[in-house]
């Protein structure tokens, strides 16, 4: 595995597949010196979502009956030694972060790995942060809510306001809805960062526009009941598996992010 330092953002990263369970660091400009954890498989996407602009592909709408999740004790063996190497070598680590090919929380041993991450970020780094990137559809799930209670940093989704624009974007697999979605989030009571994609297009026919005044206005309301401690916008980034998406303007993006600071709550543009 290679620790070179790339001068990728992180989330840019999400666009391609990884192919290591542990990788990086990523330097990023929200996370700095960022070591990812992917707990889903190194050559294709697991997801509990279908969106039309993730950079992984589209979803298979079936796991292949022979692939096993990577074992928890493979994921603390890997990263202990990860630690160790940068431990010893003085070299820095700001956070240690759960993305990758796909939803993290899906793997079934969430609970017991995000534990022991935090068991050796304790003992290697004491000061980096733990961060975990989610699509928040998960959290009905109490032990993988208790489990994200206990990281550092959520970075969880909502890309709308409007339960018929989130499904046409997001295309839940798992049947969730916006409303449980936000009823969800509000059990984080603020120690949250919500991240959200702004994208217009047209795919199979139905129009894509998360912009509108009225899907804005809805959002926002989303936001004033989560509260979150602030706010990612972002556009789209890289190639998308549905065409005919548009990438919205900094300007435009910005606009949208002044409504989210006139509720009190910090926003910023990617
Ligand atoms: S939630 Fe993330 S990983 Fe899942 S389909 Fe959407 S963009 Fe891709």
């Amino acid at each position: 595995m290679k620790f070179a330092v790339l001068l990728i953002d992180l989330i840019e990263m999400a666009g391609f597949l990884f192919h290591e369970t542990i990788f990086g660091p990523v330097k990023s400009r929200r996370f700095g010196i960022s070591l990812g954890i992917n707990l889903l498989p190194n050559d294709f996407k697991i997801c509990s979502f279908d969106c039309v602009y993730c950079e992984c592909g589209w979803t298979k709408d079936v796991v292949p009956k022979e692939y096993h999740y990577v074992d928890s004790k493979i994921v603390r063996e890997q990263l202990e030694a990860v630690l160790i190497d940068f431990s010893e070598n003085k070299k820095p680590i700001d956070n240690i972060t759960f993305a990758g090919n796909g939803e993290p929380t899906l793997h079934p041993e969430f609970e017991q790995i995000v534990s022991d991450t935090i068991e050796l970020r304790n003992k290697y780094f004491p000061n980096t942060k733990v961060t975990v990137l989610s699509n928040s559809t998960t959290l009905n799930d109490d032990r993988i809510l208790n489990s994200l209670l206990k990281i550092d940093n959520k970075i969880m989704k909502i890309d709308a306001g409007s339960n018929e624009m989130v499904s046409l974007i997001n295309r839940s697999l798992n049947n969730i809805t916006l409303e449980e979605i936000v009823l969800n989030l509000q059990k984080f009571h603020g120690n949250l960062t919500i991240q959200t994609l702004f994208l217009r297009g047209n795919v199979d026919g139905k129009i894509i526009d998360n912009t509108t005044d009225f899907e804005v206005n809805l959002w926002l309301d989303h936001l004033k009941k989560i509260k979150p401690n602030s706010v990612m916008i972002y556009p789209i980034d890289r190639a998308t598996p549905a065409l005919n998406l548009e990438k919205i303007s900094f300007e435009e993006l910005n606009v949208i992010a002044e409504k989210v600071r006139n509720l009190g709550i910090k926003a910023e543009v990617f």
